[in-house]
């Protein structure tokens, strides 16, 4: 049985203040967290303060992004190896907002996730259609593209050291989640995918559904069959509603 994860990501967002504040609540209410392993993805400059409060604590942190290239003359840019000297475990690859707003490609993406696994650390592979191509039917034709770059380059038993995360690009920070029955289709569709090229790592991967998850539908699509869990955006900024998410994980 797959363990259920919540990873909150904190996108562009936060001051030492504010963090400090937000996982003060997070660990005072993590007693009350029985089944979800929980995770939050703090901005690069945070990494230090966030290692220092969650060390000893049940909650992992990661990164937002990385290099796909090894240390140089790559300004602005962080290594894999420096996220891992702040003991991330997590790193979130190949998030729509990359994708659309910097012009990451799929091909980019399986990079990164490369560099993050040779790191030590578990890429969270996010994979997700626009509005347009939902609603032209495009969704798996999509999905599985960007799947598939991972598995060409890196190999299908990458995945089994790999989170991935469904997140319908027209969902994300608008309010509208993907309903219960279309986020399973989904996540149904990915391990399928998966499944042809090893049934093994197809039941293992953890898939987590992103998309205007609140405390309020949380439950809902976490009682899905193949959706093991959710990757937080806005819901993720305030502890007691990022609680009741990672209290509703099965
Ligand atoms: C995200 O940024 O990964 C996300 C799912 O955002 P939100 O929960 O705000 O839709």
């Amino acid at each position: 049985m797959r363990q259920s994860l919540v990873v909150g990501n904190w996108k562009m967002n936060g001051s030492t203040a504010s963090i400090q504040a937000l996982l003060e609540g997070l660990k005072q209410g993590m007693g009350k967290i029985q089944r979800a392993a929980v995770g939050v993805c703090p901005p690069f400059v945070y990494l230090q303060q966030v290692s220092t409060l969650l060390a000893g604590s049940q909650i992992s942190w990661g990164a937002q992004n990385v290099s796909h290239e090894a240390p140089g003359a790559f300004t602005g840019e962080v290594a894999a190896n420096m996220l891992g000297d702040f003991k991330c475990k997590y790193v979130i690859v190949g998030h729509s907002e990359r994708r659309s707003l910097y012009g990451e490609s799929d091909e980019l993406v399986a990079k990164k996730c490369a560099v993050v696994q040779a790191a030590g650390m578990i890429p969270i592979l996010c994979v997700g259609e626009l509005l347009q191509e939902r609603e032209a039917g495009q969704t798996e034709t999509v999905v599985k593209r960007q799947l598939d770059a991972v598995i060409r380059m890196n190999g299908v038993d990458s995945l089994a050291n790999a989170v991935i995360a469904y997140e319908p690009v027209w969902a994300i920070g608008t309010g509208k989640s993907a309903t219960s029955q279309q986020a399973q289709d989904v996540h149904a569709f990915i391990r399928q995918q998966i499944a042809q090229h090893s049934a093994n790592v197809a039941q293992k991967v953890q898939i987590l559904y992103g998309g205007s998850v609140k405390g309020s539908n949380a439950e809902e699509l976490f009682a899905m069959s193949d959706i093991d869990g959710g990757l937080i955006g806005g819901a993720a900024l305030k502890a007691d509603e990022f609680l009741t998410i990672c209290q509703a994980a099965k």
